[in-house]
């Protein structure tokens, strides 16, 4: 409460705190909204990005998060429901094509023509996504699975990174690689499968085929030097109305005060 009086009188200019501080905050000039993770819902994400810039004037969400993060909320998912929040969330994260703010109107059913242009990363980005296959890199963690199955043992995703890396002597950082899984998983060609134990929930990552599938495996990407060297030159061509939109980012709306930033760390 002492943490929270100062800082409702800008005695303390940022809070750390858990989202539980978050709720019933109406502080209208909060700049900043910094997730250290992945919210367990769109709606968590939108409710929580919310407390930033209600007094009108130009506010910033960021999301940091790692894929555990996501793993993390399916291990502890107690529905369906909460199963398709967490991966709605992935999802989202997971997307650099379309507005942020469009990708939200469109889970509200509203209208998803917004472009804001200028207020999230998206609009903003001057390095294009490429689209391209995941093939080779599916067919790499499908083998480590298999490998690992062969001899009883699954894979968390820890294991499974450290296994594919090594097994193909795969030059990538990790967290691209973790990336690659990301993608895989939100595709459903990888798939998480809980084991309950006393004290906690561990998740184990499973091949959704018996076979590497001829489907999900083309996704947009931002490419590093290493990740162009291993996947290889883009699979097709950004579509023209992408192309356009980048074009158009200039132009931009100034009804919409809220940038919404999306970082894998
Ligand atoms: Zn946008």
């Amino acid at each position: 409460m002492k943490i929270y009086n100062k800082w409702m009188k800008n005695s303390y200019e940022i809070v750390v705190a858990t989202i539980a501080f978050g709720l019933g905050i109406d502080k209208p000039d909060v700049r900043f909204v910094i997730h250290f993770s992945l919210p367990k819902t769109i709606e968590d994400l939108y409710q929580q990005a919310g407390r930033a810039g209600r007094d009108g004037e130009p506010a910033t969400c960021i999301v940091l998060y790692r894929l555990s993060d996501y793993l993390k909320h399916t291990g502890f998912a107690k529905s369906k429901k909460d199963v398709q929040g967490a991966s709605d969330v992935l999802n989202y994260s997971l997307n650099l094509e379309k507005c942020r703010h469009a990708l939200i109107g469109f889970h509200f059913e509203e209208d998803n023509n917004i472009q804001c242009k200028s207020m999230c990363d998206n609009c903003l980005r001057s390095t294009k996504p490429e689209s391209f296959s995941l093939k080779r890199a599916c067919t790499e963690i499908y083998k480590t699975i298999n490998d690992a199955k062969k001899k009883e043992v699954d894979l968390t995703l820890i294991k499974l990174l450290d296994s594919w890396l090594k097994l193909y002597k795969v030059q990538i950082l990790k967290e691209d690689a973790e990336y690659i899984i990301a993608h895989l998983l939100s595709n459903k060609v990888l798939k998480e499968e809980k084991c309950y134990t006393s004290y906690n929930v561990i998740c184990y990552i499973k091949n959704a085929y018996e076979t590497v599938p001829e489907h999900g495996l083309d996704v947009q990407m931002i490419r590093n030097a290493a990740l162009r060297r291993y996947l290889g030159p883009p699979s097709m061509e950004i579509p023209h109305s992408r192309k356009r939109k980048l074009e158009d980012r200039d132009e931009a709306s100034t009804s919409n005060t809220s940038k919404v930033i999306v970082i894998n760390n």
